[in-house]
């Protein structure tokens, strides 16, 4: 039996630790503010945003969400994120994706100030990263919330053969460069690898990342390794299930993320604790 990594429970304690910093820097007349722009009736975004929106109220953060229509011009799109660049009261900004054909996504994070970068997207942001930079910076939300729940349930990192399976941006390829700043040797493996299986069945750490519903399974895993599942995908019920077969791989696993109650609600907790840092950052 595997030790289940209680997402939900460790984005309570990073939350409650959001809410005594915000409080702090209410003290000192300082009031955190995140600023979300939907473009769009994405249901699916909604819902996200709606979330961010709600956590954020909960936790004492300013939150504006900023809704644009489904044919909003790509020059729009970055004069208000111009404008937020430049208001002051503003410590972090972020568009929801996905984003409407007509938008360059790329355009996007390369114009959004990276001191104000809370999805830590921006090419300058992944290049504090990959060069193990000492300096302050942001890091997307998702990799980020999985390094605390790792440390909390003290997972080796330093010598620990991890491997990912996915290389997006957003949780892929940040995820590797956090494990291999953190010592671990780190293999990243696509829809191209041959013989995928030959690798995650030797890894210690198994972060999978890929949005296709129980691609990994228990004969895929090494025995005692720590499973982690990002995958949030719905079945014909419309129930989200992840990309880790849950039933087959925890009797194998040493410790393992569940769906939902994983990764999910640390991504929305780090986002918070995030927006809080950058405030600090910018004093
Ligand atoms: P992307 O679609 O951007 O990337 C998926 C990756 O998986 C790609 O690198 C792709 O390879 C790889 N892949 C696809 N099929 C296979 C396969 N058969 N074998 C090995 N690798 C494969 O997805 P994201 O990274 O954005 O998201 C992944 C999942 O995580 C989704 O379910 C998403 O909903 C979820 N997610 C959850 C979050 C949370 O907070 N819980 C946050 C972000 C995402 P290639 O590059 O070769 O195409």
């Amino acid at each position: 039996m595997a030790e289940l990594i209680d997402g939900k429970q460790l984005a309570k304690t990073v939350n409650a630790q959001t809410k005594r910093a915000v409080t702090e820097l209410k003290t000192r007349g300082v009031n955190p503010k995140l600023i979300v722009i939907l473009v769009g009736e994405d249901k699916a975004s909604q819902i996200y945003v709606r979330n961010k929106q709600r956590k954020a109220v909960q936790l004492g953060i300013i939150s504006e969400t900023t809704r644009l229509p489904e044919d909003v011009s790509q020059a729009e799109l970055l004069k208000l994120i111009d404008q937020y660049n430049h208001d002051d009261t503003v410590n972090g900004v972020m568009v929801q994706s996905p984003l409407p054909r007509q938008i360059d996504e790329a355009a996007v994070t390369r114009a959004i100030l990276p001191t104000k970068d809370v999805d830590g997207f921006n090419p300058e942001n992944v290049g504090q990263l990959y060069s193990n930079s000492n300096l302050n910076f942001p890091v997307s939300c998702t990799p980020k919330g999985i390094m605390s729940m790792l440390k909390a349930y003290q997972v080796t990192l330093a010598g620990a053969n991890a491997v990912i399976v996915g290389r997006s941006n957003i949780v892929g390829r940040p995820m590797a460069a956090l494990l291999l700043n953190a010592s671990a040797t780190v293999t990243v493996v696509h829809s191209q690898t041959k013989d995928m299986r030959a690798y995650t069945r030797n890894a210690d750490i198994l972060i999978v990342a890929t949005g296709i519903a129980h691609l990994i399974k228990g004969e895929d895993i090494k025995p005692g390794a720590t499973v982690i599942d990002v995958g949030m995908n719905r079945d014909e019920n419309g129930k989200l299930t992840g990309d880790v077969d849950f039933d087959s791989a925890e009797p194998v696993a040493g410790k393992i993320t569940p769906v939902p109650g994983g990764v999910g609600p640390m991504t929305i907790a780090t986002l918070m604790q995030q927006t809080v840092e950058l405030t600090k950052w910018s004093e």
